[in-house]
C-alpha cells in the first residue's frame, strides 16, 4: 500500500510533538520531587579579566543528576521550575549550595567573587535577597563578593525589578543583566535600573569574526554598555579571535570554553589557584564606579 511522503512526515512531527510534551508532563512531575531531595549540584565557569588573564571568580551554574544518573539540562528545568512555582526553592538551594561550597575560598580570598543567577519570580518577589542575607550572616562572606545575574524576561514589571535591584546593590552586591542583546532593552529602559554590568550573550560573541548580519550589532552592544557606564561580561568566547576583538574593544570580563568550561568545585578552585600563581590576584574593589 502507497503511503504519501508528506502524510508519513505529518505523522512524524505529531509523534515528536506528543513525544516532547509527554517528556516534559513526566520532568515536571518528577521536578517537584527532585527539588525535595535536592537532587541538584553546581558547578563554576571561571570568569577572567580579558586584559590581564586573572580569574575573578565565576559563575554558578544549576546541575540535576536524577536518580537514574542521568542529567538534565538546566535551560529545560528552569523554565519548567519558573512554570511550576518551584523556581524560588531551587535559587534557596543555590544559595546554600554557593555557601558551602564557596565559603573557605571567598574568605580566603577576598578578591574573589561568585555570581548567582536569579529568576524571573526572584527578581519579581525579592525574596531571594531576603534569603541571601539571612544565609550569608556569620559566614564572613562579604555581600561585595556575591554577584546577582538577571535576565530581563525577568521584568514583566520593571518597578519591582528596580526596586529588588536597588536592594541588592545597597547590600553591596554587584547587578549584572544577563544574556543583555536577546530581550527587548533599550538604552532609555536600562538607565532606570540599577546596574553594575551587563552580560553579553553568547550568540553575539558567536557572531564575531563572521558575516553573518548579527556581526556588527556585537560593536553597538559594547557601545552601549560603555555608554551606561557599566562593566561588560562576554559570555561563551570559544576562540582566541573572539577574545582578541573583545581585548580592542576594552571587554572587561569573559567566561567560556577558552578558558574553562564549568567545573565541580574543586576543579574550579585549583583552576583559580593556578590562575593566580600564574597571572595573580583580582582587583578587590571592583564595585562599579557609576
Ligand atoms: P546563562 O546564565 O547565560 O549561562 C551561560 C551558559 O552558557 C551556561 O549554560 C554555560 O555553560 C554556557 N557556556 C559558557 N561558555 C560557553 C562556551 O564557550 N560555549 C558554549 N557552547 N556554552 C558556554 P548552562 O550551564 O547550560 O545554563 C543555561 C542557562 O540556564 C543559564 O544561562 C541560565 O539562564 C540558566 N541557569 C543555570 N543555572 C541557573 C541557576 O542557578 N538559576 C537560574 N535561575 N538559572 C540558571
Ligand atoms: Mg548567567
Ligand atoms: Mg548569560
Ligand atoms: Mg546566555
Amino acid at each position: 500500500q502507497y503511503i504519501p511522503l508528506g502524510v508519513l512526515g505529518a505523522l512524524g512531527a505529531v509523534g515528536l510533538v506528543l513525544w516532547l510534551s509527554r517528556r516534559r508532563l513526566s520532568l515536571r512531575g518528577e521536578l517537584a520531587t527532585a527539588v525535595r531531595r535536592r537532587e541538584f549540584f553546581l558547578h563554576y565557569q571561571p570568569i577572567i579579566e580579558l586584559d590581564t588573564g586573572i580569574c575573578v571568580g565565576a559563575e554558578s551554574l544549576l546541575r540535576w543528576r536524577r536518580p537514574d544518573g542521568s542529567q538534565v539540562r538546566p535551560d529545560l528545568f528552569i523554565p519548567l521550575a519558573e512554570e511550576n512555582g518551584l523556581i524560588e526553592d531551587l535559587t534557596d538551594q543555590v544559595i546554600d549550595m554557593v555557601i558551602a561550597d564557596m565559603r573557605d575560598l571567598l574568605v580566603r580570598d577576598r578578591s574573589a567573587h561568585i555570581a548567582i543567577n536569579l529568576s524571573a519570580c526572584d527578581v519579581s518577589s525579592g525574596r531571594a535577597l531576603k534569603v541571601l542575607s539571612a544565609r550569608l550572616a556569620g559566614t564572613g562572606i562579604h555581600p561585595q563578593q556575591i554577584w546577582l545575574e538577571a535576565t530581563e524576561r525577568g521584568f514583566i514589571d520593571i518597578e519591582r525589578a528596580r526596586t529588588t535591584l536597588a536592594i541588592a546593590r545597597r547590600a553591596g552586591h554587584n547587578v549584572a543583566i544577563d544574556d543583555f542583546g536577546v530581550g527587548y532593552s533599550s538604552l532609555q529602559y536600562l538607565q532606570q535600573l540599577p546596574l553594575d554590568a551587563l552580560k553579553i550573550d553568547k550568540s553575539f560573541i558567536d557572531a564575531i569574526g563572521t558575516d553573518s548580519a548579527t556581526s556588527p550589532v556585537t560593536s553597538h552592544i559594547i557601545d552601549m554598555a560603555k555608554t551606561l557606564g557599566l562593566f561588560t561580561v562576554a559570555e561563551g568566547i570559544e576562540t582566541p579571535a573572539q577574545l582578541t576583538y573583545l581585548q580592542a574593544r576594552q571587554v572587561e570580563f569573559g567566561q567560556g570554553w577558552l578558558f574553562s568550561k564549568p567545573l565541580p568545585p574543586d576543579a574550579f578552585m585549583a583552576f583559580h589557584q593556578q590562575r593566580r600563581e600564574q597571572y595573580g590576584m583580582a582587583r578587590e574593589d571592583m564595585q562599579n564606579p557609576n
